[in-house]
């Protein structure tokens, strides 16, 4: 795998190619706005001029990934919350076309008690907009559903949800699916042992499809198999375990596929000390290999 982080961008986007470098990722995920606000300044000619001149400094690092904004619910029953979902979605999509980023995941939503199939359906319609709308401004990035861990009454927790909507979306290639292994864990989706890993993975492919699945975060749990509770931990001091992970980063299948955490930043010990931990984490994950 094409391991990495979420890397922060204070300072700019082009600041995180750096900071991912510092912590020897091959690949990483952004935020290319603050994740908790609905307004977006902008990019201007200079930000995506020091953007592509940091990306061939720091070409080893590649593919960049973006992670829309948890704001964003395109299954909202609420049509005034649903078109600003939607015109911020757009604009994160926009923004990965004027980068040249190839991959973007989204939370696919909260039916907010709409119920499932009122919520997917509006999810949909977004996608086809969304599709038709960036056609030119962003023809070659990858807009993908994250698979979530099925709380509250947040959509996309199953293999079924998650086909259903790509296909009604007309399974358009500029869509896929990230997958994140605390999400589908906490989603009733075993993968520790290798046979649990076999099943779920093929369970997947039988679904949803390899070929649309286009990136992963890789994410210990807090909660056991199927709590339905999206809490990251750090690899290998979770429920999934060491083992878990194994699976992931020794299948030959993903060679090529960025995978990134999105584990807490630091831990502090009893004595008051920082440790940075996205190198921990990616020397654990590498440790796994082999
Ligand atoms: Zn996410
Ligand atoms: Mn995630
Ligand atoms: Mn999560």
């Amino acid at each position: 795998m094409r391991l990495g982080a979420q890397i922060s961008i204070a300072g700019g986007v082009h600041t995180a190619f750096k900071r991912a470098d510092e912590v020897g990722c091959e690949s990483m995920m952004i935020f290319t706005k603050s994740n908790r606000q609905w307004k977006a300044k902008p990019l201007t000619d200079e930000d995506i001029q020091k953007y592509k001149e940091a990306e061939e400094e720091y070409s080893h690092i590649h593919p960049v990934a973006v992670h829309a904004s948890y704001l964003i619910n395109i299954a909202s029953p609420k049509e005034d919350l649903w078109e600003k979902s939607y015109q911020a979605l757009k604009v994160e999509v926009e923004r990965c076309g004027q980068l040249g980023i190839p991959l973007i995941n989204f939370h696919p939503g909260s039916h907010v008690k709409s119920g499932e199939e009122a919520g997917m359906n509006q999810i949909v319609r977004g996608l086809k907009r969304l599709l038709a709308e960036t056609e030119t401004s962003a023809p070659d990035t990858i807009i993908c559903l994250e698979l979530m861990a099925g709380q509250g009454t947040n959509l996309g927790s199953t293999f079924e949800q998650v086909a259903f909507m790509l296909a009604e979306a007309g399974s358009d290639e500029r869509l896929g699916v990230c997958l994140d292994t605390c999400h589908i864990f906490a989603g009733g989706y075993d993968i520790r042992t290798p046979e649990a890993y076999a099943a779920t993975m093929a369970d997947f492919d039988r679904t949803i499809g390899f070929d649309q699945l286009k990136f992963f975060h890789l994410n210990d749990s807090k909660h056991e198999l199927g709590s339905n509770k999206d809490r990251h931990e750090h690899i290998g001091q979770g429920f999934i375990g060491e083992a878990g992970f194994a699976n992931f980063v020794n299948d030959p299948r993903w060679a090529e596929h960025p995978a990134h955490l999105e584990t807490p930043k630091t831990e502090t010990d009893d004595e008051g000390n920082e440790t940075e931990m996205d190198p921990v984490n990616l020397a654990v994950l590498r440790g796994l290999v082999g």
